[in-house]
This record gives structure tokens, sequence and C-alpha cells, in this order.
């Protein structure tokens, strides 16, 4: 007997037969014995056809406008679920964000949960109820409906079993769990049996798309323990947990690439204090998100600045490098919108010196040239041209032995 936290994202309540299908599984779990909050996202496209539609109304929709529209699709979600429940002799019932009270900030299409009413889930838990409660949204200061962020429904879920304390937040996805690398490029991917949420929140925010960076960072501040499973598969799918690992833990724990990315350089700057900030000031004004910064001084004293940003950002970051390029006194501004991040994340490097080294001679045998490289204590991410990223993926996947064959082998 457990207090659960049941989360179905897109795909799994993508028509009447998976909600069904859903609902067999949540049904299971409270006959078991299991008390179980229930969290869906809208079903699989809708929010995406929501907003084709905004767009298409007005090129820079508001984003208070937005945030109602994209927010429907999760109303129609959780009514369904929950009238699939009742059927199945559940006392269910859906709950959209301000219902169950997820409050957050004011910033409409990223919001961040502030408080979230417990007692009340509490309440209908312990009166045997199941709650359904609608993914991606919830109510500001105002009263106003905001959403997380796309993919934001794993950040409700986690949030939600952080202020009732459950026991496992489980994430019910397409795939079986969180893998070694995308197995659409490497063909003996591997499903990890457990991560711990440092290696989650890199692995997240450098590029894998199967949890919110967000929900992420819960587990790291409340200890929720969090699985990511298949809805279409029976299986123990990936534990995400706080613990430290024991020792038999590789060196890298799993791969990710960015493809989107492009990169800026402002060349030959005269080499004094406020450059930097003169150059990268104006690209944070105008919200755009710079990522790697790198910075060489040549020998004639002058220096060379290069950053990446978003691939969608180029055009723009490009613009306002032109514009402010004069005034620097640069000899010059370069881009290339065709590159690729690829990563490498394991708190096994910690411990381990010659990581970046292996990597680096994996990259070189296949002839991929490294254009720019950061590291912190458990990731190393270099950027090369986006052509080389499948190869550059699977030529670091065999240098640290992540494959299925390599995992039978004594890693100590
Ligand atoms: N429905 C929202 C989206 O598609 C939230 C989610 O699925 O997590 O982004
Ligand atoms: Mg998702």
């Amino acid at each position: 007997m457990a207090l659960l936290v049941q989360k179905f994202g897109g795909t799994s309540v993508r028509d009447i037969g998976r909600i069904n299908a859903v609902a067999d599984r949540v049904a299971a779990s409270v006959a078991d014995g299991n008390r179980v909050v229930v969290v869906v996202s809208a079903m699989a496209g809708e929010t995406d056809r929501l907003e084709g539609l905004g767009f298409e109304v007005a090129p820079r929709p508001p984003s208070r406008e937005m945030d109602v529209l994209l927010s429907s699709g999760e109303q129609v979600s959780v009514a369904l679920v929950a009238m699939a429940l009742m059927e199945r002799g559940c006392t269910a019932r859906s709950g959209l964000g301000f219902q169950a009270r997820i409050r957050t900030d004011g910033n409409h299409m990223r919001a961040r949960i502030e408080e979230i009413d417990a007692e009340r889930l509490h309440a209908d838990l312990d009166s045997g109820m199941t709650p359904v409660i609608a993914g991606f949204q919830g109510i500001n200061s105002r009263g106003d409906i905001t959403t997380f962020g796309r993919g934001g429904s794993d950040t409700t879920a986690v949030a939600i079993a952080a202020a009732i304390n459950a026991d496992e937040c489980q994430i019910y996805t397409d795939v079986d769990g969180v893998f070694t690398a995308d197995p659409r490029i490497v063909e003996d991917a591997r499903r990890l049996d457990v991560l711990t949420f440092e290696e989650m929140l890199e692995l997240a925010s450098l590029g894998a798309k199967v949890l919110h960076s967000r929900s992420v960072e819960f587990v790291g501040k409340y200890g929720v323990p969090l699985r990511v499973l298949s809805s279409f598969n029976d299986g123990p799918g990936t534990l995400i947990t706080t613990e430290e690992r024991s020792m038999e833990q590789l060196i890298v724990s799993g791969l990710t690439y960015q493809r989107d990315e492009a990169k800026l350089t402002v060349l030959g700057v005269p080499d004094v204090p406020g450059v930097a900030s003169k150059i990268l000031g104006p690209i944070g004004e105008a919200d755009i998100e710079v990522d790697m910064i790198v910075q060489n001084t040549g020998a004639d004293g002058s220096t060379d600045l290069t950053f990446t940003v978003r691939r969608a950002d180029y055009e723009r970051a490009l613009e306002i490098l032109d514009g402010v390029r004069g005034s620097l006194g640069a000899r010059g501004v370069e881009g290339d919108d065709h590159i690729a991040k690829v990563s490498a994340v394991g708190v096994g490097m910690k411990s381990h010196a010659g990581v970046a080294k292996r990597m680096f001679d994996a990259l070189a045998r296949e002839n991929i040239n490294i254009q720019m490289i950061s590291t912190s204590e458990i990731k190393i991410s270099v950027v090369v041209a986006e052509r080389y990223l499948e190869l550059a993926v699977r030529a670091m996947h065999d240098a640290f032995e992540l494959g299925t064959d390599a995992s039978t082998e004594e890693t100590w």
C-alpha cells in the first residue's frame, strides 16, 4: 500500500482506447490498496494544435491568452480519464489547476509553482477518492491561468508528489525508461535502472526529452523518488533518486544531444574590460538565451568571443551583433547554424580522471572536429558540426561501453 502520483503523458491518453488503458492501470493500483493522484497531459498533438491556432491569429500572441488557450487541452483529458475511472467503479473527480489550488508566480507560459493545497488532496484521498488533476497549469495571484512551459505536466506531477509527500511519483510515457542514449540513433542503447537526480537534471537540460527539467529540480529539493516507465509495456522503468549509487556504477551513465543549436563569434575585439558584457548584454535584453561561451585572446592582444544560442534565435542574434560591432571595434562577426551539442553525463566522472580524454579520443578516431567544449563536475559537452551528430553519439557510446553487451561485464 502506497501513496502514489501517476502521471500520463500525451501519447498515453492519445485516444479513447489509450484512455481506457490508463483507467485500467489506475483502477488496478487502487484495487491493490494504493492511494493514487492521477495527473494527465493533453491528448497527443493537442497542445501543438492549439499553439498553431494561436500563432495563426497573432504572430506574437499575448502570453496570458496563450495560457488560456493551451491549458484547455488538459481540461478535455482530465474529464475523460475521470469518467473512465468512474466506469470502473472508482470514485474519481477531475480538477483543473485552479481547483487543485496550484499557485504559481505571474510568468505566463513559464510559470513556477509556488504552493499546492495538499490538505485538500489529502482530504479527497482520505475519503476514498482518486483525484485526476490537469498537468501543466496553475493559477497566479490575480486568479489568471498560467502554464509551466511545454512538457510541464511532469512538473505538476512531481510538485504534487512533493506536496502530499508521496512514496513515489510515476511518470508513464511511451518509452521504457531513460536510456544510455537515444535508441533511434544508437542501436544497442540500454535502459538505465537508476539515475541520480543530478544526472537526470543534466540530461534533461542538455536535450533529453523524457522529462521536463523543472520536474527534476523538485526531486533534488524535496527528495521525491521519481520513476519513468512505459504505459504501453510492463517493466521497472528508471528510478531517479537523491541517493548516491553503489560502486559498480559506470563512469558515464548516459549521452544526450541538442540539434537546434547555433554559434556566433565576434572576431578581433580589443581585449579590454567590459567587452563580454557589451556583447552579451544586448543579447540578453532581447531575451535570447546564451548557452556556452568561449573567449580566446590572440597574440595580437585582441580577443574572439564565441557563444551558442538556440537555432531559432540565430538570425536575431546575428542582427544584434552587427548592430554593436562598430562600437566594439570588432573586426567581424561570424556564425554557423549547423552545429549540434553532444554531452556525456555521469556522477562517476567526479572520481575518474581521463574521462574527457576518452571522449576526445573517440571523436578524433572518427575525424570529428570539436568546435567548443564545456564541462561541469558530472558532464562534458562538445559542439560539433551537425552532420557528425549521430556518428559522435555512437562513437562515444562505444567508447564508454554503454551498450547492451558492455553492461553484462563486470564494471569494477
Ligand atoms: N500538454 C502540454 C504540452 O504538450 C504539457 C505536457 O504535455 O506535459 O506541452
Ligand atoms: Mg512530456
